[in-house]
C-alpha cells in the first residue's frame, strides 16, 4: 500500500509541476515504475488505481487494509466507483468483490461500465475467440481510443463499433437504402441545378455527410488515433493533411507505437513535426514522427528535448539530463 500512495502522490507532483515527470528523471509513469521501482507498469497502475479508490471510499480502504479485498479487486472497483456511489450500488459491488474471485469482480465491473456508458442493462454473451481475434479486438480498442487522450474503450464498445461498421458496409439492405438515398439527392440536385437555386458544393457536402458508409467510417475513426485533418481543398494554401505515402513511411519505421523507447502506447498516437508546422515544417515523412500524446506534449512544452547521442537519439529534460531514448534505428 505504501508504494501505491507513493505512486499516487508522485503522479500528482508530476501533474502539478511544470516539468512533469522529468522531476523524477523519467518521462512517464510507466518508466518510473519499470526503471526506478523495478515494478511492471501494469502493477503500478493497479496500485495507483487502488489507492485512488481508497481515497474516494473509506469502505474500500477498510477492506483493503484488513485483506478482504486485494489490490487487483480494488483497482477494478475504482473504475466504476463514481457510478455505483451515485446509484447506491457501492455496498453490493464491494460485497460481491469480497466473496468472489478477482476475475468475477472484473466481469461485474465491466458490466457496470457498460451500464454506465449505455444507460441500459446490457445483455451478457459469451464468445469463444481465437488468439488472433482477441489481438484484433485489442487492436480495435487501440484504434478507437480518443486521439486526444482519455481511457481505452471497453471490449463491449469495440465490438459494438466494429459490428456496426461491418454491417453498415456489407448489408445489402443498407447498401440499397444508401443507393436510393444517393439517387434521391442526385435528382434533387439536378432539379436544383436546373432551377439555378442551390450551389453544387453545398449539396455535395450534404450528400457526403449523409452517406451512411462515410459516417460509419467517420464514427469508427471518430476522434481516434487515425483521425486526421481532411484532404486539402482547392482553396487551402497549406494544410496539415499528411499524404498516405508519408503516413505509411512513418508508421513503417517502428510500427504504430510511440517512438519513445519503452513507451508501449499504441492507442493515443499523433503525427508530430520535427520542424513545427507553424514555422513552415513540411508534412513529408522526413519531417514527421509518431509519438504518444503524453510525449508529444512534453516536446511541445519544452519539458523534453531530442538530442543526438553517441548511438542514436536521446531524450533530455530542461536541465539537459538524459531521461530516456528514442527507438532505434532513428529516422533517416
Ligand atoms: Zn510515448
Amino acid at each position: 500500500m505504501r508504494i501505491g500512495w507513493q505512486l499516487l502522490s508522485a503522479e500528482r507532483m508530476a501533474q502539478a509541476s511544470q516539468d512533469g515527470w522529468t522531476i523524477f528523471g523519467v518521462t512517464s509513469f510507466g518508466q518510473l515504475c519499470e526503471e526506478r521501482l523495478n515494478l511492471p507498469t501494469a502493477a503500478g497502475w493497479q496500485m495507483r488505481a487502488a489507492m485512488g479508490a481508497c481515497e474516494c471510499s473509506s469502505e474500500v480502504r477498510k477492506r483493503l487494509e484488513d485483506g478482504r479485498l486485494n489490490v487487483a479487486k480494488a483497482a477494478a472497483v475504482a473504475q466504476v466507483l463514481d457510478y455505483v456511489q451515485q446509484n447506491g450500488g457501492e455496498g453490493a459491488l464491494l460485497a460481491l468483490a469480497t466473496r468472489s474471485t478477482t476475475r468475477e469482480t472484473r466481469v461485474e465491473v465491466s458490466r457496470l461500465r457498460e451500464e454506465a456508458r449505455t444507460k441500459e442493462s446490457p445483455v451478457k454473451v459469451t464468445l469463444h475467440l481465437t488468439r488472433r481475434a482477441i489481438s484484433d479486438l485489442w487492436r480495435a480498442r487501440d484504434l478507437l481510443t480518443d486521439g486526444r487522450g482519455g481511457p481505452r474503450p471497453t471490449e463491449s464498445f469495440a465490438v459494438e463499433r466494429v459490428l456496426e461498421f461491418f454491417v453498415d458496409r456489407k448489408c445489402p439492405e443498407r447498401k440499397a437504402a444508401r443507393a436510393a438515398e444517393r439517387e434521391r439527392r442526385r435528382s434533387e440536385r439536378d432539379a436544383g441545378a436546373r432551377d439555378g437555386e442551390c450551389s453544387e458544393s453545398d449539396e455535395s457536402a450534404k450528400l457526403a455527410a449523409d452517406m451512411p458508409t462515410e459516417s460509419a467510417a467517420a464514427t469508427l475513426a471518430g476522434g481516434g488515433a487515425y483521425c486526421l485533418p481532411s484532404a486539402p481543398g482547392r482553396d487551402d494554401e497549406r494544410s496539415r493533411w499528411i499524404a498516405a505515402r508519408d503516413r505509411h513511411e512513418v508508421v513503417g519505421r517502428h510500427g504504430d507505437v510511440c517512438w519513445m523507447e519503452h513507451c508501449d502506447e499504441r492507442g493515443v498516437l499523433q503525427f508530430t513535426h520535427d520542424r513545427a508546422f507553424r514555422f513552415g515544417g513540411s508534412n513529408e515523412a522526413s519531417n514527421l514522427g509518431r509519438w504518444c500524446l503524453h510525449h508529444h506534449r512534453g516536446f511541445d512544452s519544452g519539458r523534453l528535448k531530442l538530442r543526438q547521442g553517441r548511438d542514436g537519439l536521446i531524450v533530455v529534460d530542461r536541465r539537459g539530463q538524459v531521461v530516456g531514448r528514442a527507438r532505434s534505428p532513428p529516422p533517416p
